[in-house]
């Protein structure tokens, strides 16, 4: 039995999304499965869930319900701009490093312009320069910001942070994009309204992560510049991603935010994370490289702890940002799940 639970991967780590579904977004699911319901959003679910989310955020925002997060950027970005623009992002960005090309793709070409930054943020300064070092026909003309919040690395933008990058394409005449994966543990470490990192700071679509928070499938685009989402329902209807039983997409959302169960999972994970990294960061050989301010701690860490977590079976991408380790905490990370792997990290440490 021993040797068993020693070859069975362990995968609490791994991902946001190797966890399962949370009770509530389950729920939902059989809740919203009763009877027929209308097809392709027209139902009773996908307006409560519209209606919710324009309570979350406190204004009257367009919401559309797509498969994954992949998608629910790519099509909002290819809403923001013209093929011979170009969109600006971190060079660690989940729309330049992950999505195989789909931004592009469903923009028909539209560039991505990469930045550096610490800790997976981008800095007003490197965005200036981004949008101004040239002017003239050659170069795909600047037209959008996207930011990720929470980033990759685990970090958060402060409110004031967002403000300062929103002015910043106000200015420039630029859009604002923000992938939000990853959004609810953002909130759940800022402790601020939905709105203040939003659409108060000149946030003109969000794409907000479902997925990661414990839902099946499925990621909210939401247009706060309403404008923008013209046709947005052809855009997703050609790429194959308008859910004909859209209920069980929508269903999870009203049942997440009307409980709370959102932002308490979110900070749940952060949580994990933030207890991980205070209990292995003095072990030797052990060093956290970015600020734990989501559900992932990043960590430097020698081969003898890498290859010796791994032979007892715990599962960590190595391969995410500049290749360190990282361990993800999601709804489903219990105390035991992280008591188990600190002391894994304690033995192998020595
Ligand atoms: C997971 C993730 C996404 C969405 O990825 P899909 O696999 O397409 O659902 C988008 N952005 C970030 C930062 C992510 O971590």
């Amino acid at each position: 039995m021993e040797d068993v639970q020693r070859v069975v991967p362990r995968y609490q780590f791994a991902s946001d999304n190797y966890a399962g579904i949370c009770p509530e977004a389950l729920e939902a699911m059989a809740e919203a499965n009763v009877g027929h319901l209308p097809s392709y959003g027209a139902d009773l679910w996908t307006e409560r869930a519209c209606d919710m989310l324009r309570d979350f955020f406190e204004t009257d925002c367009q919401v559309f319900f797509v498969f994954n997060g992949t998608a629910a950027n790519s099509l909002a970005l290819a809403s923001l701009c013209r093929s011979y623009h170009s969109i600006i992002c971190h060079e660690l960005a989940h729309i330049e490093t992950d999505e195989c090309g789909a931004p592009e793709f469903f923009s028909n070409g539209t560039k991505i312009l990469l930045v550096p930054g610490a800790h997976g943020k981008v800095e007003p300064a490197a965005i200036e320069h981004a949008i101004t070092r040239r002017s003239d026909i050659h170069y795909p003309k600047p037209r959008v910001l996207s930011v990720t919040q929470s980033t990759e690395l685990g970090t958060v933008y402060t409110p004031q942070e967002l403000a300062t990058l929103g002015e910043l394409c106000r200015q420039h005449g630029l859009r604002l994009h923000m992938d939000g994966s990853r959004f609810a543990n953002a909130l759940a470490t800022l402790q601020v309204a939905p709105r203040s990192i939003t659409w108060e700071a000149g946030v003109d679509v969000l794409t907000f992560g479902g997925t990661k928070s414990g839902m099946a499938v499925g990621e909210a685009v939401v247009f706060f510049n309403r404008e923008l989402a013209e046709e947005f329902d052809y855009r997703c209807k050609q790429a194959g991603q308008l859910a004909s039983k859209m209920r069980f997409l929508a269903a999870p959302w009203v049942w997440m935010l009307r409980s709370g169960a959102m932002l308490r999972h979110a900070a749940h994970a952060n949580d994990c994370a933030q207890r991980l990294a205070a209990a292995v960061a003095a072990l030797p050989g052990v060093e956290i490289v970015h600020p734990c301010q989501g559900n992932a701690v990043f960590m430097a860490l020698p081969p003898r702890l890498i290859d010796g977590l791994r032979a007892r079976g715990w599962i960590f991408y190595t391969f995410i940002g500049s290749g360190q380790a990282r361990f993800m905490c999601s709804w489903s990370t219990t105390e035991a799940d992280i008591a188990a792997l600190v002391a894994d990290f304690a033995e192998i440490a020595g």
